[in-house]
């Protein structure tokens, strides 16, 4: 069997991994990566250059273990036969924020060397709270110390391959604080990483495959416990039998569909508090939010929730719903942007996985209730995918928003709110009327759930400040647009080819390499779905208004 750390790590997950997989499908690669890894590999290259070096590329190594199984890993760089260059589509954030205290002051747990390359800092191995941050460096559940798995099981294949040359294994990973000048790309991209100070990076390969050979033996299919950092559900880490494991669990209202169910829930009895865990409880079957007592929950929202479930019904507050919308003012501007997460910078100002934004949609509402069509007042740009088309983006846009001074709504504010802040450094010529759009912009999230600061400013009393303003069952602890929207138009994407996101954005970048007739269904695909996006808040606040009562108009100033 062909394993690489992929493979290692997920056979590690849990023993029922091992008997739910298909052998033959052991040999996970490592991401998509694929397309902009040859760009990242290209630029890096060019930077390494020399005539005279001797320059091996792409290597794949194998390395027979035990028990049939055979290692694999991917060399992205051999250069002289001494040193190995691996390139990782990850940021170096998390590695660079790993810190540790030392009396008064804090220190970065990796260090820059005169040469450029970061290492652990080896002075320091005694400090204690240095040696429990480097423990999510070991870690198989976090993003870094599965980073840190890789280059150990990639050193360990070729040292059995190779023992006795000296190779330096380092491993290239993307800065996120380097800016792209537009014309070319500066080894500023990237640092370079070399974690072989680390102690014991063998022992964790061997234990690991050791492990993995357990479980594979064991093919022992029997559910196991649940745990929450194995399975990693609705993590980017999530296992891919996560739908299997937890098809027990009912959809909206198991127990991880409580508000903060992470922090579990406290049970109080004469002896004192007992804190359940909610995998413990889960495990031991409390799966649905009604197997919990309910006297164990006492967050509001939580009995907010268990009331809707209990009772099959919708909570809103009227008061928050009526007054939080009143702040409107006509027309009406409804705001979203499709943007794509480019790892290696695309365009000038861009920096490593800067969400670039490539459609906008707008409907207007010019006077209430006037959109009683989805075609009505839609205004839609979806750039070319071949070349720089942001600020024409940008200028058809502000064209669009900037006729008056009304409300732009958006939904989660955050997304639009630093796309539009980004896009203000990069083109500072249209600094003030990007100013003007974000002062504008209204989070329909903070109506539909809360925000506090905005309830206070309308002077809302400190009880109603943290309660929710709105739940039904469906939403399953969750207020992302596509689950609100849920509640009041049910099928609002059934007929839709894409429906979120990252599919968008993935459809995008496919456009290139399509024929004109595929590129033109992707975008139409792309304009249909972000129109929905737009005018989904729209229905959104119909609902809400129909909630409040038919009296009820948002009043215009
Ligand atoms: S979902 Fe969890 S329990 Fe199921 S195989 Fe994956 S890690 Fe194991």
């Amino acid at each position: 069997m062909l394993v690489n750390t992929s493979a290692v790590l997920n056979y590690n997950r849990c023993r029922r991994f091992a008997a739910l997989n298909d052998p033959y499908t052991a040999l996970y690669l490592n991401g998509d990566f694929s397309e902009e890894n040859s760009l990242f590999r290209d630029i890096f290259l060019s930077h390494i250059y020399h005539p005279n070096y001797d320059i091996r590329k792409n290597v794949t190594l194998t390395y027979e273990f035990e028990h049939e199984v055979t290692l694999t890993e991917n060399y992205d760089f051999i250069v002289n036969d001494q040193k190995i260059y691996c390139l990782l589509p990850y940021t170096a954030t998390d590695f660079l924020n790993l810190k540790f205290k030392d009396g008064q002051h804090k220190y970065q747990v990796f260090t820059k060397g005169s040469d450029g390359v970061y290492s652990i800092r080896t002075s320091s191995l005694t400090n204690k709270n240095f040696q429990e941050k480097i423990e999510k460096l070991y870690s198989h559940f976090e993003s870094i110390g599965r980073v840190v798995f890789s280059y150990a099981l990639k050193n360990y294949i070729l040292k059995k391959v190779y023992p006795q040359k000296k190779y330096q294994l380092y491993f290239i990973i993307l800065n996120s604080d380097y800016k792209y000048d537009g014309i070319s790309y500066t080894d500023k991209l990237y640092h370079t990483f070399d974690f072989s100070g680390l102690k014991d990076l063998n022992e964790l390969v061997e234990i690991a495959l050791f492990r993995m050979i357990n479980h594979i033996e064991l093919n022992d299919f029997t559910p196991c416990k649940l745990v929450k950092k194995a399975c990693g559900k609705d993590k980017s880490s999530e296992c891919k039998f996560v739908n299997f494991c937890y098809s027990h669990l009912p959809e909206n209202i198991s127990i991880l569909d409580y508000f903060n169910s992470h922090y579990g829930f406290n049970e109080i009895t004469d002896e004192g508090t007992i804190h359940h865990d909610a995998y413990d409880l889960l495990n031991e079957g409390f799966v649905s939010m009604q197997d919990l007592p309910i006297f164990w929950l006492k967050d509001q929202n939580h009995l907010m929730q268990r009331y809707c479930v209990d009772n099959q019904t919708i909570y809103f507050h009227r008061e928050k719903l009526s007054r939080g919308l009143s702040t409107l003012k006509y027309p009406f501007y409804y705001l979203d942007f499709e943007a794509l997460p480019m790892p290696i910078p695309k365009f000038k100002g861009e920096s490593p996985y800067t969400q670039s934004v490539f459609q906008y949609s707008i409907h207007i509402e010019e006077t209430e209730n006037d959109l009683e069509s989805i075609e009505k007042n839609h205004h839609s740009f979806i750039a070319n995918p071949n070349k720089d088309d942001r600020e024409d983006l940008l200028k058809k846009m502000i064209q669009i928003l900037n006729r008056t001074d009304s409300s732009i709504i958006v939904y989660n504010k955050t997304f639009e709110k630093t796309r539009l802040e980004e896009l203000k450094e990069i083109f500072p010529t249209y600094k003030k009327d990007l100013d003007k759009i974000i002062n504008r912009l209204f989070d329909l999230l903070d109506v539909v759930k809360m925000n506090k600061g905005f309830y206070a400013d309308l002077c809302f009393k400190s009880e109603d400040l943290d309660s929710f303003n709105l739940y039904h069952p469906d939403l399953g602890g969750s207020y992302s647009l596509k689950k609100v929207i849920k509640i009041f138009k049910k099928d609002a994407y059934d007929d839709l080819f894409i429906k979120d996101g990252i599919k968008a954005f993935k459809a995008y970048q496919k456009i290139p390499d399509s024929s004109p007739i595929e590129a033109e269904n992707i975008r139409n695909n792309l304009f249909l779905y972000c129109r929905q996006d737009t005018y989904s808040m729209y229905q959104i606040i119909q609902g809400l208004k129909h909630l409040i009562g038919p009296e009820f108009t948002i009043k215009n100033s």
